[in-house]
């Protein structure tokens, strides 16, 4: 027997997504808990990859299968595919498993030919809706299943829309749409040659055939690409029993959700159209109707589909997008799926459903990507910026407030430009009449979306959350003129190129740029409560990287649990100390370069007591000097030019003769792999002045910050070990400075002395390192440096981005940790060290500690923390209480 590729609706369920695809699971699950949903079947997935596999062709035995079926739903709606005294007509929908808006195109109407659209005008008494609907099949069959070029139909229902009085497509007449249908069916012959099909099944097979065509297409590719999805899922191919919502004006369609998809408010959010059919909400033919206003419309529909939202939204569990159409009165499901939603949205959706108990804590944590966090904390436009480009006259129109966020950037007319541009590293808004599938590519490079018409349910709109771009949309004060590539607004006109502003949370758009500010976290109560659970499971530390205090300051707000990595050397930097620390460099005697160490250490002093002040009561590592020295003086080209320049002159010896000595000495220092040179410990062996005054600044700074009260615990963090002597050495000399500083103040402080892993062999002699190590932080950007030998600086503009693009990486191990190399360095690493020293804290600080994917790792291998920038901490801690719960669900989030 045959495999089964065809599924009744009866026969499936929403456990069944993979083999029947989201929409066709969807339906059938709906169906089996009692909702209106029309009869129809599913092709299953697999038939789509087989008919790849066979390079085109049904699979054995589907079409077969097909035709059985449309026997049986000939049976249940009492009437005949092609039979022209009571037709029945389909919907030809793709569906893949997981839901790709706008990928794939729904054929509607099919099985409609000269025959049976005499019998549905008949059987309806309703000869228009009969052309209507007929009209709509031939431009949808024609372009999806035959990609005829869809302009021409447009121009010809433009035509005649002219000549009506209100000049809306409901406004044709009967006679008017028999003329199109003649017009249509000469168009499509004239492009392809051939007769349209009025077999039905020839229409079905068709259309099947595109469906799994489509899959394969190029706007399907780029998505999945871009989404990292995999291309052999497939996509189902679901025939539905068509219901009609243009059939006058107790009829319509609509597009809903559970909850506000911008907010999250609980409400009904969504839009529909009265005497409308299909994807004529979405593509913003007619501007439609606010849900809500369905309530005065057709109050008992709106009180069933009300309820059917809740019901929905019980049983999934999840906020829903709903598609539903009313025939003369009766209302019919078309779709469910969990919503797309914006950072905003999940995070107070998943809390409210926790607060009613629909979801747990847990599940809440699921629900919101790390990702959300990040975008939630995304600038916004600064109010006196836009008060004052508004007085200026540039706030140019007021538009839909599609997809919330700010962005400035270049106006680019097509998704063409806006991609090229992007990928330049341009900032680009793209500014369209509306987006379709085609402008994909463009809208993924852009930095937002700007469109005339559509609504909040419109393409540009539901892309746009998706991708978390902000978006205005139904902007119709804007006049856009593609051809020659400028658009009019306020009086205005701007070229493509100009810069714009569009804020999506309000709908304004801006000429010129707009200032943005941070949102502030702790405003965001549901956020920070959604943490606070994040917290309660997590067992990872997080802490953050903070150089100063007020970086340090940001760190404990977003409630990082300790400093991870205080870079000393960005102290040395500052304007005013740049010159002491040169002269200490180019210092020529041990005594000189005392004196210039004398005069830095009240400074660092300051800065630590400033760190400690902050954060009191937890812990705080400080690495000491890192890079290497010559990082502190001018270029070696610089002043090459400099001093030859002087020469020439001949006009100041004084300072030609101080730039010679400056250059002498950044000849001497001269590496040729500075990364792998004199630095780190290595300068703090063979130049011990300086981390002894770092530890004696640390340790005084730790005395008068504990005599004032504050609660300070110190880890000392010696950087680049790769031998274990050199931390022998080096803690032997540091520890000693401590002691004696303690000595010196009669005070006894809570200090640690620790090492920066980072060099393989370090992690690879972890259990020696140990012996001299209270803590290990792995610094996993040099790590993964030295693991890959791999110069990043150097290889993320030549070839690493090219490396992952070609999927020669999974990923870029900059920012996604490697488990499989670097990751065993860590684990190593750990083991060995924890052997010869149980209590050994260990925690990572590379910019993978702001990185889910890493979080989950460093958790998997049981780390006592993260460390990444304060931005990230929020990131961080929603990352490790995934870890926990994934865990517990047992499963593995995929790299
Ligand atoms: P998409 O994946 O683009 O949302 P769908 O398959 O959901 O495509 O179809 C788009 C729209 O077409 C639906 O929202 C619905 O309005 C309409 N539609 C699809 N099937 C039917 C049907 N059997 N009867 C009436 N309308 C339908
Ligand atoms: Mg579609
Ligand atoms: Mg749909």
């Amino acid at each position: 027997m045959a495999k089964k590729w065809v599924y009744m609706m009866a026969e499936g369920d929403a456990s069944m997504r993979n083999l029947l695809g989201g929409k066709g699971a969807g339906l059938a699950e709906m169906a089996r808990i009692g909702l209106p949903v029309p009869p129809g079947f599913t092709v299953t997935t697999e038939a789509c990859n087989a008919y790849y596999e066979s390079g085109g062709k049904f699979p054995e035995g589907m079409w077969e299968q097909v035709l059985a079926a449309m026997k049986e739903l000939e049976r249940q709606t009492g009437k005949g595919f092609g039979d022209p005294n009571n037709p029945l007509l389909v919907s030809v929908r793709s569906g893949a498993r997981v839901s790709m808006p706008g990928m794939m195109d729904t054929v509607l109407n099919l099985g409609l030919n000269e025959e049976t659209l005499k019998g549905l005008a008949k059987l309806t008494g309703n000869e228009r809706f009969a052309y209507d609907a007929y009209r709509r099949f031939i431009q949808m069959f024609s372009r999806i299943v035959r990609h005829v070029d869809p302009a021409p139909f447009e121009r010809i229902l433009d035509e005649y829309k002219e000549k009506t009085a209100g000049k809306q497509d409901t406004d044709l007449t009967t006679d008017m749409l028999k003329e199109i249908v003649q017009k249509f069916l000469a168009y499509f012959k004239e492009q392809t040659g051939e007769d349209f099909p009025t077999d039905p099944y020839e229409q079905l097979r068709q259309a099947i055939g595109a469906v799994f065509g489509s899959w394969m297409g190029k706007r399907a590719v780029d998505y999945r690409n871009f989404h990292k999805l995999p291309h052999d899922w497939g996509t189902a191919v679901n025939v539905v029993t068509m219901v009609f919502g243009n059939m006058g004006e107790d009829s319509g369609t609509g597009v809903a959700f559970t909850r506000d998809p911008a907010t999250g408010e609980n409400r009904l959010y969504g839009e529909y159209l009265q005497n409308a059919q299909g994807e004529d909400v979405v593509a913003g033919i007619r501007t439609p109707k606010k849900i809500s206003q369905l309530q005065q419309d057709m109050p008992e529909i709106y009180q069933q589909f009300a309820e059917v939202a809740k019901l929905l939204e019980k049983h999934y569990r999840d906020m829903q997008d709903m598609e539903f159409t009313v025939e003369r009165g009766k209302l019919w499901m078309l779709q469910t799926r969990a919503g797309k939603r914006t950072a905003a949205a999940a995070i107070k959706i998943a809390v409210d459903m926790t607060h009613e108990g629909l979801i747990t804590k847990e599940e809440a944590l699921l629900r919101v990507e790390p990702d959300q966090v990040n975008q939630l904390l995304l600038p916004r436009f600064d109010q006196a910026s836009k008060d004052e480009a508004t007085k200026q006259g540039r706030l140019l129109a007021k538009g839909l407030n599609a997809s919330p966020g700010a962005a400035s950037g270049f106006a680019a007319l097509d998704a063409d430009t806006a991609e090229a541009w992007g990928l330049e590293g341009k900032p680009v808004i793209l500014v369209r009449p509306e987006t379709s599938p085609d402008d994909v590519h463009g809208m993924l490079r852009a930095r937002g979306i700007l469109t005339q018409h559509g609504g909040a349910t419109s393409h540009a709109a539901v892309v746009a959350r998706g991708l978390g771009l902000p978006c205005v949309a139904g902007t119709e004060a804007l006049r856009i003129d593609t051809e020659r590539k400028q658009f009019t607004a306020g009086g205005k006109t701007l070229k493509e190129g100009d810069v714009i502003s569009i804020d999506g949370t309000t709908g304004e758009v801006f000429e010129g740029k707009i200032a943005t500010i941070e949102t502030k976290f702790t405003e965001q109560k549901d956020l920070v409560e959604l943490l606070t659970w994040a917290d309660e499971i997590k067992k990872l530390g997080v802490r953050a990287n903070a150089d100063y205090p007020r970086d340090a300051e940001r760190a404990r707000e977003f409630g990082a649990q300790g400093i991870g990595l205080c870079r000393t050397e960005h102290m040395f930097f500052e304007e005013d100390r740049l010159p002491i620390v040169q002269k200490m460099i180019l210092a020529e005697t041990d005594e000189e370069r005392e004196k210039y160490l004398a005069q830095l250490l009240p400074v660092q002093r300051g800065d630590f007591e400033g760190i400690f002040r902050v954060m009191d009561g937890l812990p705080v590592i400080i690495r000491l000097i890192d890079p290497p020295l010559h990082e502190f003086l001018p270029s070696y080209e610089e002043l090459l030019v400099k001093v030859t320049e002087l020469r020439c002159r001949g006009d100041n010896p004084a300072e030609l003769a101080e730039s010679e000595k400056m250059l002498a000495t950044v000849r001497a220092m001269r590496e040729a792999n500075p990364m792998l040179g004199l630095r780190g410990c290595r300068l703090g062996i063979i130049m011990p002045g300086i981390t002894k005054m770092q530890v004696r600044a640390i340790f005084e700074a730790a005395c008068n910050c504990t005599r004032e009260g504050v609660d300070v615990h110190v880890e000392v963090m010696i950087p680049l070990v790769s031998h274990v002597n050199e931390l022998h050495l080096m803690r032997d000399t540091l520890e000693a400075v401590a002691k004696q500083v303690m000595e010196e103040q009669n005070m006894k402080v809570d200090y640690m002395f620790g090492t920066m892993i980072e060099i393989p062999r370090a992690a690879l002699t972890a259990d020696q390192i140990a012996e001299y190590a209270e803590f290990f932080s792995f610094g996993t950007n040099d790590m993964t440096q030295m693991t890959f030998g791999i110069s990043r600086d150097d290889a993320e503009g030549k070839f690493l981005l090219k490396y992952v693009e070609d999927k020669i990486l999974p990923a870029n191990p900059f920012q996604v940790l490697d488990r499989d190399g670097v990751g065993q360095m860590l684990r190593i690493g750990t083991e060995r060290g924890r052997k010869t020293r149980p209590t050994l804290e260990v925690g990572i600080c590379g910019e993978h500690g702001g990185e889910p994917s890493s979080v989950e790792f460093c958790h998997m291998i049981g780390l006592d923390y993260v460390s990444c920038s304060p931005f990230r901490v929020p990131i961080a801690r929603l990352a490790a209480a995934q870890a926990v719960a994934r865990e517990k669900a047992k499963v593995a989030k995929d790299v």
